[in-house]
């Protein structure tokens, strides 16, 4: 037993907790849609948190949470929120200890290979995984990647920066 919750116990708590749910407004019921400006890339670490790490109150920025905090799977989701909120800045997000230092998708491929023998070699090869061995360069990568995107708008380039942040210390450092 690990003590965490199963998915039944989860969606028995969600029962009990919607007796105390405020309805949410519908986009056509509200006067002034309270839009985000930020995105933010980061990590779904329960330690890089941007909830946390921010101290962000609901809907004043949206988070995109992913295995280590890369931009490629999400990139084209940056497009389409852009065109509903115009954003102006894209906040990426690498953390110290994050899992992606302590395994490779080499790893990630061979353990595919033995679990999933139909499938061949060139094909798992060519499976596009997270990866990176070093946390500042990593970042730099993912804010070259949104700044050489040719579907991002110049304005929302314009507003791309990567931090790294320090599990322990709490605090963020800018990357240039
Ligand atoms: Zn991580």
């Amino acid at each position: 037993m690990s003590g965490q919750p199963s998915v039944t116990e989860l969606l028995q708590r969600n029962e009990r907790l919607s007796a105390w749910h405020r309805p949410q407004k519908y986009f056509a019921e509200l006067n002034t849609p309270n839009k985000p400006k930020i995105l933010i890339v980061s990590c779904l670490d329960p330690r890089s948190a941007p909830e946390e790490i921010f101290g962000l109150q609901h809907a004043e920025a949206l988070s995109f949470r992913n295995v280590g905090g890369k931009v490629d799977s999400i990139i084209n989701d940056l497009v389409s929120l852009d065109f509903m909120l115009n954003c102006e800045n894209v906040i990426v997000i690498h953390h110290t200890d994050c899992a992606l230092l302590h395994f490779t998708a080499d790893n990630v491929r061979q353990k595919l290979q033995q679990q999933l023998p139909e499938v061949t070699k060139m094909e798992v090869d060519s499976l596009a995984l997270p990866e990176f061995s070093e946390l500042e360069e990593s970042v730099r990568e993912d804010v070259r990647t949104l700044k050489n995107y040719k579907f991002l708008r110049q304005g929302l380039k314009d507003g791309v920066l990567g931090f790294v942040y320090d599990v322990k210390s709490g605090l963020l450092k800018k990357i240039e």
